[in-house]
């Protein structure tokens, strides 16, 4: 708004600079510019903590928080007030349909813009039923029963054999720590997924029961040593960082392997792409920043703290990322940013790609997880601070993340395996998939004076004032511990971050694991001071016992994979090899004591974790195959035509170029001086030939392989890793290599420089 008041003013001083930033903001402006200004409408449209405060009586917001401290249902009376004063601060920002907005476990979201969250959306209205008339009227309005709970069909959602077509209700239940907002006239309610039984069958819910563990296994711990002893509760956080490609909503629209996948199955690198790092934080190209600068508008307007964003390592990429939150909030705006970021993108004919490889050869997109756990009052256990109690906390906190890292370690890569993510980890663009943890090499050698008597408080937690050698420059705070950018789980400061997620996932799975490893670590050593261990020997025992996971050397060096065999830390390089240690015996009992899955549930996850595999794998072989027959074989089959022709020519000009010049050049087997007839001359197009050969061999391949498919899930995911995957690498490399000898005009699909780049050069879309 202040953007276009002082823009109306300026205009009528009538000076041409002033008449320029008016054109600007009329006729001529670009159409797609926000017409508010984002750090004018911050939170408007989120019904928050701020909000509640305001609208709604004291006594029952008051009970409202105390029922998300307790845990405890709120009353009828609360609960219809609450939806009363939703419904109508609702309308007044123009809502008229509302929406219970919950998170399948659905996989696979690369190929569909990210993995977003369903929602069917209700009107705002309901029958009056107290009315004497036969014909009940309608009246506006938001019933209290259905903004807390909602009902609907739980089978059509991967739910692993949790319900089926005859037993197949499910509730959606509003996450009362997750504020409602309104967009695009809806107002949406974010919630957990259960069954007619309770049982979970979404993301969301492990993700709270698991806050729940952090909560009470924390709080016991806090008891135990006698720190933060005015904490009430205990919450986790979580800042993402997002990565993702843009490129024209045109080309994706004509490559069916992104369409139907989320990436390129076939594609060779344009000559110059992500050497010299140039797009590295370089600036924006205009149509994305316009992008960027409007979701960061929507996503402020609505209570997302949008903080960062700049250009990402590969030609194409970038990232966004919010200010931290409470974890559960945090997971639901990033899914809500994926959401935004598509319909905004769709508006300027760009498109969005979430997927965690959307181009080979260059690098693919994560989406950093930076966790933390901390009180109410405001200590935090990844936070050294400058007191005793926080530099006791916090050597307290690292030994539990110790123990939970290394005595669950397989649980943290099974919260990434995704067929995806497969594509990065390990590919030194990402961390590798074994899983250590890197605290910082000062604290790499406290660990080992603690190990051996040192004291709890031997940690030197001290920023070093570093000189820059000139004089303009002042000197830089350095940070305790060096970025370590090759560590699945570095230590970043005052959090952890969980480097290896990948781009297109729900944060739910990853975040929940690690609040679940924590909880155990903190449970662990809360058992051993209630036995009567002192805090220190606590924590030394928990650093001799897990000393292993700790490794603050080059993630990325093949030496390091040997070291940590050695160690017995396990690397589970595939979706399959991680997928298969999910349900032991460990992992369930551990699930189970957090309450934070059942056994049941926890078969039910790893179920349609592998589905979610399979599925994803086997579309994309079908993908490629369909793409060889209808699009990549016939270019193949044109190409050798009209290299036949100009073959004859060279031939031509080689034998009588005379005849040429005399205008006597005709097509192959036709040209008198041509000795092939028919036959194609090796000498130019043989190249060709065996190239695009190859492409049908290894397509026939290709479909007998999945011929052979085993019917047990575990089996057939085992075996599209090990069997299938190879195969359509190796089909990928005889069409890449037919696209490196084609006319480039025959080639079906946009090339990867198309995709790449193109967008960067085009004019800012303009109002007509
Ligand atoms: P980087 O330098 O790693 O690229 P960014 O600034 O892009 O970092 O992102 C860091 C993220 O970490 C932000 O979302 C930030 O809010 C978040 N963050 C900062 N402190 C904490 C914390 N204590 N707990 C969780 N997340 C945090
Ligand atoms: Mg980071």
């Amino acid at each position: 708004m202040g953007a276009q008041n002082s823009c109306a003013s300026a205009c009528t001083s009538g000076d041409k600079d002033s008449q320029l930033i008016f054109d600007l903001q009329s006729e001529t402006s670009p159409v797609f510019q926000l017409p508010w200004d984002p750090l004018d409408v911050l939170s408007e449209d989120i019904f928050d903590d701020k909000v509640m405060a305001e609208k709604l009586p004291g006594a029952v917001c008051g009970r409202f928080k105390e029922c998300l401290i307790t845990g405890a249902p709120c009353s009828e009376e609360d609960m219809k007030t609450i939806a009363d004063c939703l419904f109508a601060w609702a309308r007044e920002r123009g809502a008229i349909d509302f929406s219970h907005w919950f998170f399948p476990m659905r996989g696979g979201g690369g190929a569909v813009g990210g993995m977003l969250g369903a929602y069917k959306q209700d009107t705002l209205l309901d029958l009056d039923f107290s009315s004497k008339f036969t014909t009940k009227p309608m009246k506006a309005c938001l019933p209290a029963d259905r903004l807390f709970q909602g009902e609907t069909d739980g089978s059509s959602f991967p739910n692993g054999g949790l319900r089926v077509t005859h037993s197949a209700a499910a509730f959606t239940t509003w996450d009362r720590s997750s504020p409602p907002f309104v967009l695009n006239k809806t107002l949406y309610i974010p919630c957990a997924f259960v069954t007619h039984f309770g049982k979970c069958i979404d993301e969301k819910t492990p993700l709270l029961r698991s806050m729940d563990a952090v909560k009470r296994e924390g709080l016991r711990l806090l008891k135990a040593t006698g720190l933060g002893k005015d904490a009430k509760t205990i919450y986790s956080y979580l800042g993402w960082e997002q990565e993702f490609f843009v490129i024209k909503a045109e080309h994706y629209k004509a490559r069916p392997d992104l369409v139907n996948t989320g990436r390129t199955l076939f594609g060779k690198l344009p000559t110059r792409h992500q050497q010299g790092d140039l797009n590295y934080f370089a600036p924006v190209p205009g149509t994305v920043q316009l992008l960027l600068d409007r979701v960061q508008g929507v996503m402020l307007k609505i209570g997302c703290p949008m903080a960062v964003k700049h250009n990402e390592v590969a030609p194409g990429q970038h990232e966004m990322s919010p200010v931290f939150r409470v974890a559960n909030v945090s997971c639901d705006s990033n899914v809500l940013f994926m959401e935004v970021m598509n319909r905004e993108a769709q508006r300027l004919g760009l498109q969005v790609l979430f997927h965690e490889k959307p181009f080979s050869g260059i690098n693919g997109s994560g989406k950093h997880a930076n966790w933390s756990v901390g009180t109410d009052t405001g200590l935090n256990f990844f936070y050294p601070g400058k007191t005793e109690e926080g530099a006791k906390l916090f050597v307290t906190g690292i030994a539990c993340l110790a123990h939970g890292l290394r005595q669950y370690n397989e649980l943290v890569r099974c919260s990434v395996a995704t067929a995806g993510n497969d594509h990065r980890l390990g590919a030194q663009e990402a961390p590798p998939a074994i899983i250590s943890l890197y605290p910082g090499q000062g604290f790499e050698k406290y660990v080992d004076s603690v190990i051996n008597g040192g004291d709890l408080l031997g940690y030197k937690a001290e920023k070093k004032k570093q000189a820059t050698g000139c004089s303009q420059a002042d000197p830089i705070e350095a940070n305790v511990e060096d970025r370590n950018r090759t560590a699945p789980f570095p230590f970043c400061g005052n959090r952890f971050e969980f480097r290896a997620v990948g781009s297109s996932q729900n944060c739910n799975l990853p975040v929940m694991v690690c609040n679940a490893i924590m909880a155990s670590g903190m449970s662990y050593l809360a058992d051993l001071m209630e036995k009567g261990l002192s805090h220190r020997d606590a924590v030394a025992q928990l650093f001799k016992e897990n000393r292993h996971v700790v490794f603050t050397g080059n993630g990325y060096a093949a030496e390091w994979r040997q070291e940590a065999a050695k160690r017995g830390l396990p690397n589970l390089n595939t979706t399959p090899k991680a997928l298969a240690t999910w349900s032991s015996e460990k992992n369930q009992a551990l699930f189970e004591k957090l309450g934070i899955y059942t056994k049941e549930e926890t078969l039910a996850r790893q179920e349609v974790m592998y589905e979610n595999y399979v599925t994803s794998l086997k579309i994309e072989a079908d993908t490629m195959i369909q793409m060889v027959e209808t699009s990549i074989w016939p270019a193949c089959v044109k190409d050798l035509k009209v290299m036949k022709m100009y073959s004859s020519k060279a031939e031509v000009l080689v034998a009588a170029p005379e005849a040429t010049k005399k205008g006597g050049w005709a097509p192959c087997g036709t040209a008198p001086e041509s000795k092939n007839g028919n036959q194609e001359p090796k000498k130019t197009s043989g190249t060709r030939r065996d190239a695009y050969e190859a492409i049908m061999t290894e397509t026939e391949q290709l479909k007998s392989l999945l011929q052979q498919l085993p019917e047990a899930l575990a089996e057939e995911a085992t075996f599209l890793c090990d069997v299938v995957k190879p195969q359509m690498e190796r089909l990928r490399l005889a069409v890449d290599t037919a696209e490196g000898v084609m006319d480039a005009e025959l080639y079906p699909y946009p090339s990867y420089e198309t995709m790449l780049y193109s967008h960067h050069f085009e004019p800012m879309p303009r109002r007509k």
